[in-house]
């Protein structure tokens, strides 16, 4: 479970991101965050995992405070919560297999890691959490020869291999085309459903977000303006998110 308490966020420029944001977030929950550029999406889900800190309130995962961790405790945690990114972040002059192989590096001692030695069960992990997501028989191929698609779908293989309990997305499909998108958006559901994986996506298209996520969080200059059940968001709601932008939601 996640919790925030009353959280903010105020940038080192003493900008605020983020104000008296409260939620409880279930285990196995999927979630879209909403809301206009510059609104906070980015800045919440990266609150979590301690991409950022926070600097109101309170924020627990499973009863642990976040910003009570440090060093060895903080990789720990990181651990159980997968990051994916619009632009994939993959190494793309490598092969798909060392792409999810690097998510064991940060457990492994550092000769292991410089001579990028595995054993035959991180091997064997790998290639399951490639099969899961249906791209097996890319395993030796270059990722760079990759679609976008298909690399996405190696980046959810790597977060797989981590054993997740938790995937934060921040923009997954925005840079896939609308039928891709919407190929990768069957992968998050699927992860969510078949191994009950909370996941929370930040994501620009609002048709995405209602037709995937079963709740919708929306997210107006640093405060949240909406939060419940995808199926009643309707024309009031969106105009509460978007109120005084120029910019249609997508
Ligand atoms: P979104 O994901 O909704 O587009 P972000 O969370 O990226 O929004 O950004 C929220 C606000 O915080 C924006 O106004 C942005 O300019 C500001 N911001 C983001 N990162 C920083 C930073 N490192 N320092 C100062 N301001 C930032």
């Amino acid at each position: 479970m996640i919790e925030f308490k009353e959280v903010g966020k105020r940038y080192s420029n003493g900008y605020e991101a983020l104000q008296h944001i409260n939620l409880t977030i279930g285990q196995g929950e999927f979630v879209a965050i909403i809301g206009l550029s510059g609104a906070g999406k980015s800045t919440l889900i990266r609150t979590i995992n301690r991409m950022h800190d926070i600097t109101q309130g309170k924020l627990t995962v499973d009863g642990t405070d976040v910003m009570s961790l440090h060093g060895k405790s903080l990789r720990e945690f990181r651990r159980r919560i997968g990051m994916i990114f619009q632009s994939f972040n993959l190494i793309t002059r490598t092969t798909v297999i060392k792409n999810v192989l690097t998510a064991f590096v940060p457990e492994l001692p550092w000769w292991r890691a410089t001579l990028g030695i595995f054993t035959k069960e991180e091997k064997m992990k790998a290639l399951e959490a490639l099969d899961q997501m249906g791209i097996l028989d890319k395993a030796f191929v270059r990722a760079d020869q990759l679609s976008g698609g298909q690399q996405q779908r190696v980046a959810l293989a790597r977060t797989l291999a981590q054993n997740p309990q938790i995937i934060l997305a921040d923009e997954p499909v925005a840079s896939l085309d609308p039928v891709t998108a919407k190929q990768v958006m069957d992968d998050f559901q699927r992860i969510n459903r078949d191994m009950n994986i909370t996941v929370l996506i930040n994501i620009h298209h609002v048709e995405l977000a209602l037709q995937y996520a079963t709740r919708v969080i929306g997210i107006r200059a640093g405060e949240i303006v909406y939060d419940g059940p995808a199926a009643q968001v309707d024309q009031a709601v969106l105009d509460s998110i978007y109120q005084g932008s120029q910019e249609e939601p997508a």
